[in-house]
């Protein structure tokens, strides 16, 4: 299923439910087909080293790390598919950018969490979806439960961070983990310290 129009696919889910695995996979595959491809990342992801995307499983493709959803146009140059991973963690701006891509005949994949840690939705990503020519929406395991996790849980040591904790944590806060979890094992304290979780860094 190669394309020669644009096309937008966005895939999503919590954490743990192998988006980039995913988008590794299919990227793959364009480049069997002969398709050049570029990806990028927002620099603010520090989880792997500068320049590559690492999935869980091992999988790596180089990426580059851009601060801002303007960026990314003038990095395509004349590659066919144009790959966004932690698309969560970008501007307001950037399904507008996907857009004309994808108006330009590029096919574009977007990787994100759909939900923050409190199953609100993220970012871009809401936007992005409803724009979007396919969404993917993959499922985790509960580690409660191991039926189908749709949500990520935050736990600050050890316990389920409350509902005014920072939504983007860099350089920790505390003892910090994330698992994927159910509707029913999903929880989110009420908020200690009034209203508003904010961007904290
Ligand atoms: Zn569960």
């Amino acid at each position: 299923m190669f394309y020669t129009a644009g096309w937008v696919h966005v895939i999503c889910g919590c954490m743990f439910c192998g988006k980039t695995d995913e988008m590794l996979r299919l990227l793959r595959r364009f480049s069997i087909a002969g398709r050049t491809v570029v990806l990028v990342k927002p620099r603010l992801d520090t989880r792997t080293e500068d320049g590559t995307v690492i999935s869980r499983s091992g999988a790596h493709h180089t990426a580059v790390p851009v601060d801002d959803s303007r960026q990314i146009e003038a990095l395509v140059g004349d590659a066919d598919i144009v790959a966004i991973e932690e698309g969560q963690f970008f501007d307001e701006r950037l399904p507008e950018v996907v857009g004309r891509l994808a108006d330009a005949g590029k096919q574009v994949l977007v990787t994100g969490l759909d939900q923050d840690f409190r199953g609100i939705p993220f970012g871009p990503m809401p936007r992005l979806m409803a724009l979007a020519d396919q969404v993917t929406k993959l499922t985790a395991i509960c580690v409660v439960c191991g039926e189908p996790a749709t949500r990520t849980q935050r736990l600050i040591d050890g316990q389920p961070a409350p509902a005014d904790s920072p939504l983007i944590v860099i350089g920790g806060l505390g003892d910090e983990k994330y698992e994927a979890r159910c509707r029913l094992h999903h929880e989110v304290p009420a908020a200690e310290s009034g209203l508003g979780a904010g961007l904290a860094d």
